[in-house]
């Protein structure tokens, strides 16, 4: 492949290389400095007396980043929504994520035909080499976007779920690339009447097409509506189909073109080393016994497994051997439910706090959907008191701070509470509340039961906030009618946990409501001693006193009321934290954005800066 043109094809393949390396230190420079500027606000947190508003900038300097920083959010958050059922899927990325794909695009239609369009005798031949290596060039960035432990993202501070969009897009192009490359070659071969002599003597040609018959194979099937209908069969047969790919390639491409090959190579078995050594450290154990809850395994976890509601089963994994910060996620796989499947879950509890938990257990909370989390539904529900056993990898994933922003606002759609709720609960456990003054908190759902357990825990943060001087608002959205569970109007009021709970779920007695909800913080979530019992009932009997307001709504939340009201009364920055499906995530987006750009936020009018922090919980 060498080829015509070998030179400056060369020099493209370093180029693209160098311009990775330059794009990802300069992320890492800016990652750098907002770590410094959220030390500085943290520091000057801790004495609000100099300085009342440590998230405001106030040095020249910090303010000309602060401008930036709110132009480029502005620019790249909006997005256009495809609200028809069926076709939501083809509603594009925001605009951030637009603009990148089109200098990537750009940079590649530079080196796809610089020099390469001149019509002469070597037209067809100039065009096919380039393009060759245009597209192998390529081939290990997609590998390197697709490592969950991933090397991009340790350095510039985001998690592989957040890569998975580029990796799909860099695909689709070096498919074109690829087309243009076979196109060439082929057409040149047709015009000479050279094609069978070409088959038969150049076996190359076969593992070519046979590499770009799979790379089209992967980029049609990777379209959602495919992709989705049968996530974990897709994945398995992704990971084949990759593998035979690059084998075709290696079988492809001339030696000295082999160094692409290899880069890719070295990702992908860099990311199958890592993760199978994570999976190894975190379910092996060669001490056994001696934990006060009985669940410490040799080899794996102790899985306990409850269904709460008619679509939510609550996990808890006993005697895990990591630390992770709220909001991260672990891949669960039970055998005995999916052999083959690991599945994606939001650690939905706050960091451990040393001597308040006597097994180290973590909680995963799983809507039910019609696979492997119907599967453990109904065995939860027919099992109640069994116990599974099942492995952990991870945790992955880079979750906001919830502690550099003067407020925060959270919304969890369903289950999406579950990467909101560990941040509240963070920060009502930590020592210290940083920068802290005042936190929003909405949960979404189709039914109350949906997210009761959300609502019930992030009540007694709530509490614990603002007994601290944080100021706490929970907004509970029921969205599928204008009825309670039980057939109680859920008008919009203000109400405390009891007449929730009375409207919900039948339940009467608010005492027992928050104590019949499974694993509640105790001093040990699994096992209760009496004394323990007694000291619960009396901080709950204290709780209930004092829980904050929930405010209810029958319909749709009002996002960009939500956001609007604690953003035009804030002294400084607001960050807001949503997680849920494609529609609410684009509302939420598109309401900073205007919300921002309205606002005029770092432009000389004293409206301070909206950070977003986006969750889909999906690929
Ligand atoms: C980072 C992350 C964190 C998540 N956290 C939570 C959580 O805390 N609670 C929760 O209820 N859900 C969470 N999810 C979603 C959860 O992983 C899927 O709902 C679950 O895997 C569905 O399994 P199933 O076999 O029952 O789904 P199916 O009924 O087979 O499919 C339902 C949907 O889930 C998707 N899906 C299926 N398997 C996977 C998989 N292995 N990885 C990603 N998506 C998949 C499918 O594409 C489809 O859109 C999270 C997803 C991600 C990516």
């Amino acid at each position: 492949m060498t080829g015509m043109g070998s030179d400056i094809n060369h020099r493209f393949a370093r180029a693209y290389w160098y311009i990775t390396a330059v794009v990802v230190a300069s992320l890492m420079a800016v990652r750098g400095i907002n770590h410094i500027g959220a030390l500085k606000r943290l520091k000057a947190a801790r004495d609000p007396a100099s300085n009342p508003h440590p998230t405001r900038p106030n040095t020249l300097l910090s303010q000309l980043w602060a401008t930036t920083t709110a132009i480029v959010r502005e620019i790249s958050l909006p997005q256009f929504f495809v609200p028809v059922r069926h076709l939501s899927w083809l509603t594009p990325p925001p605009l951030g994520r637009v603009l990148v794909l089109l200098v990537y695009w750009s940079v590649i239609a530079y080196f796809m035909s610089w020099h390469a369009v001149v019509h002469d005798v070597n037209f067809w031949e100039r065009i096919g080499y380039r393009n060759a290596w245009v597209t192998l060039t390529q081939l290990p960035m997609i590998f390197l976007l697709s490592m969950k432990v991933n090397i991009v993202g340790f350095l510039i501070g985001t998690g592989h779920e957040r890569l998975n969009w580029l990796h799909r897009w860099v695909a689709r192009t070096m498919f074109v690339t690829a087309t243009v490359h076979g196109f060439h070659f082929w057409t040149e071969w047709v015009l000479a009447d050279f094609v069978e002599l070409e088959m038969e003597t150049m076996p190359m040609v076969k593992y070519g097409l046979g590499a770009w018959a799979i790379l089209l194979w992967n980029v049609v099937i990777g379209f959602v509506p495919i992709r989705r209908l049968a996530y974990e069969v897709w994945v398995l047969q992704h990971v084949a189909a990759s593998i035979a790919m690059l084998v075709l390639v290696y079988l492809h491409v001339p030696t000295n073109a082999r160094f692409l090959f290899w880069l890719a190579v070295a990702f992908l078995v860099f990311d199958r080393a890592a993760r199978w050594a994570l999976l190894l450290w975190q379910n092996l154990r060669f001490k056994t016994g001696g934990s006060a809850c009985q669940g410490r395994r040799r080899v794996g976890h102790q899985i306990l497994a409850r269904a709460v509601a008619d679509t939510t089963t609550v996990v808890t994994i006993k005697d895990v051997h990591f630390a992770w910060t709220p909001g991260q996620h672990v891949y669960l796989w039970i055998p005995r439910l999916g052999p083959l499947e690991a599945h994606p879950y939001t650690i939905a509890c706050a960091r451990r706090i040393e001597g308040t938990c006597c097994c180290n257990s973590v909680q995963l909370i799983l809507r039910k959907h019609k696979g492997f989390s119907k599967r453990i539904h109904s065995y939860a529900s027919k099992n109640p008191e069994a116990s599974l056993t099942g492995f952990l990898s991870g945790p992955y994933g880079a979750p906001p701070r919830w502690d550099i922003y003067e407020t925060m606002v959270l919304i969890g759609a369903s289950t999406g509470a579950s990467f909101t709720l560990p941040l509240l609960e963070a920060a009502a456990q930590a020592d210290f509340v940083g920068c802290v003054k005042r936190i929003e908190v909405l949960f979404v759902a189709r039914t109350y039961r949906e997210i009761e357990y959300y609502v019930q825990r992030a009540q007694k943060a709530g509490d614990a906030l603002s007994q601290r001087g944080v100021t706490i608002n929970i907004h509970v959205a029921i969205t599928n009618s204008a009825l309670g569970s039980d057939g109680l109007p859920l008008s919009r009021n203000e109400t405390n946990i009891s007449h929730i709970t009375a409207s919900s779920s039948g339940e009467s007695n608010p005492k027992t409501a928050i104590k019949s909800s499974p694993h509640q913080d105790s001093s040990c979530c699994c096992t209760g001693t009496n004394a323990d019992e007694k000291d619960t009932q009396e901080q709950q009997e204290k709780a209930i006193s004092s829980l904050p307001v929930v405010r209810e709504y029958t319909t749709r939340p009002d996002i960009e009321q939500l956001i609007r009201q604690p953003v035009e009364v804030a002294y400084g920055e607001t960050a807001v934290v949503v997680c849920g499906g494609p529609e609410i995530v684009a509302t939420t987006r598109n309401c900073v954005s205007r919300l921002s750009d309205e606002r005029a936020v770092h432009k000389g009018t004293g409206a301070q800066g909206i950070y977003l922090h986006v969750e889909e919980y999906s690929f």
